[in-house]
């Protein structure tokens, strides 16, 4: 074994992008040392320490911070099968399902994810097999179960907590179990016996389960695709909003920009899961090359395309009122498969931000999100390296990001041979 001295690398590239959302370095450099940044900068300013022996490693096209996906659900297929369905899996191919995804994340630049609910405990009992190093896995920041009401959104994976007890008693039985955050199902969703339009817990209820979180040093985060869901969950201290639909009980959709404001006043994040609807989209306008839709498909497919239209209107919005909209897939979720984060990162450029911001969103800002910035998220000294190599200039072209040269997890080369 070397001196700690022989355990330098030094990445330059035609550009570096830290993930802060300064501009893009021309002629960047980041110096590692084991597992931790100790320099960023241009190549002529990040000089290694004099007689070190240095790993030199250059590249054509850009070097930025390994991308963190806040939102995944890591027991997903990705074929379209609803959650209903995928829940009836045993939990033994659950967990070997997570972690072929979590792999298939990792090589493609995802280098964290936060899971945001599984079935029972089979997220914990993948994150036990990658600290054994059977398996690999980016960074993982789990919820375990999602805490949901009696028939409530994902209350099939395991917990249906009703009352301020019952919640404060899931969030410590989650946290015992090894949960870095508490995901609340605030509204129904998808899961057949829920009513999405409606909020779930009563404003009690969720304050009782942030609250109890928040002692722990935890974060809580709600699924939320109402309006009242929303303000229910910023009445409670939440603080992350996913989805943030603003649907009102007999379906029709209003922005409210008073609750836009409200969202960025308290300082909450949003990630808007665009993709995972549009990835719907894409599955119905494949299927229509080979024949046309019958009628319940048909209204499916202009129903979903209508809801992708409010739901960048309602991305405008919340940016305008200065709401700091954070990237998370959400696959493998519906037809969303894992390994095609930039889908997502591509679709809040297409919702409005410019591709640099969109970088930011998927690296410095959801890690935040994620309240695992002071580790991970971005390129500034003392962060682990977490590093990610394409080829091109994401600043430019977001999609970029697809083209993966090389991925750096804890300072370590990714070996991404047997990937294709
Ligand atoms: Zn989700």
């Amino acid at each position: 074994m070397g001196n700690a001295s022989s355990n330098f690398k030094l990445i330059t590239a035609a550009r570096l992008i830290d993930g802060t959302g300064s501009p893009p370095l021309e002629r960047g450099a980041v110096l590692v040392e084991g597992d931790t940044i100790r320099a960023v900068g241009t190549e002529e300013t990040v000089i290694p320490p004099e007689g070190a022996s240095v790993e030199r490693l250059d590249y054509k096209g850009t070097v930025l911070p390994g991308l963190v996906d806040c939102h995944v659900h890591l027991i997903g297929i990705g074929d379209g099968r609803p959650g209903d369905d995928l829940n009836k899996l045993p939990d033994e191919v659950l967990t070997l399902q997570a972690a072929s995804n979590a792999r298939t994340h990792l090589y493609s630049g995802v280098t964290t994810v936060r899971d945001c609910g599984a079935k029972h405990r089979t997220t914990f009992m993948l994150r036990r097999a990658v600290e054994m190093g059977i398996t690999p896995a980016p960074r993982l920041v789990l919820a375990g179960r999602p805490v949901a009401i009696v028939g409530g959104h994902l209350s099939y994976f395991g917990v249906e907590a009703t009352g301020e007890v019952e919640c404060r008693a899931a969030v410590r039985q989650l946290i015992k179990e090894g949960a870095d955050f508490i995901k609340i199902t605030a509204t129904g969703g998808t899961t057949q016996t829920s009513f999405p339009l409606r909020p779930s817990f009563t404003v009690q209820e969720m304050t009782a389960a942030c609250d109890e979180a928040h002692k722990f040093g935890k974060h809580a985060c709600a699924h939320c695709v109402s309006s009242q869901g929303i303000v229910n969950a910023l009445d409670a201290g939440i603080d992350t909003i996913f989805h943030a639909r603003f649907n009102e009980p007999d379906g029709s959709v209003r922005f409210q920009p008073e609750i836009a404001d409200r969202i960025a006043r308290q300082g909450v994040f949003v990630n808007p899961t665009l993709h995972v609807k549009r990835a719907r989209i894409w599955a119905f306008e494949q299927q229509i090359e080979s024949g046309p839709l019958d009628e319940d498909e048909q209204s499916a497919y202009d129903e979903l395309r209508r809801e992708y239209d409010s739901n960048l209107v309602c991305f405008q919005g919340l940016r305008d009122a200065g709401v700091t909209m954070v990237s998370g897939s959400d696959s493998a979720w519906g037809n969303y498969t894992m390994g095609g984060f930039p889908h997502e990162i591509e679709a809040n450029v297409e919702a409005g931000m410019t591709p640099l911001d969109a970088v930011v969103s998927a690296t410095g800002d959801s890690a935040k999100s994620c309240a695992i910035h002071r580790e991970v998220g971005t390129l500034e000294p003392g962060k682990k390296a977490d590093i990610l190599v394409v080829d091109g200039d994401p600043s430019q072209d977001i999609n970029a990001l697809w083209n993966v040269a090389d991925v750096f997890q804890n300072g370590a080369l990714v070996d991404r041979r047997d990937f294709v």
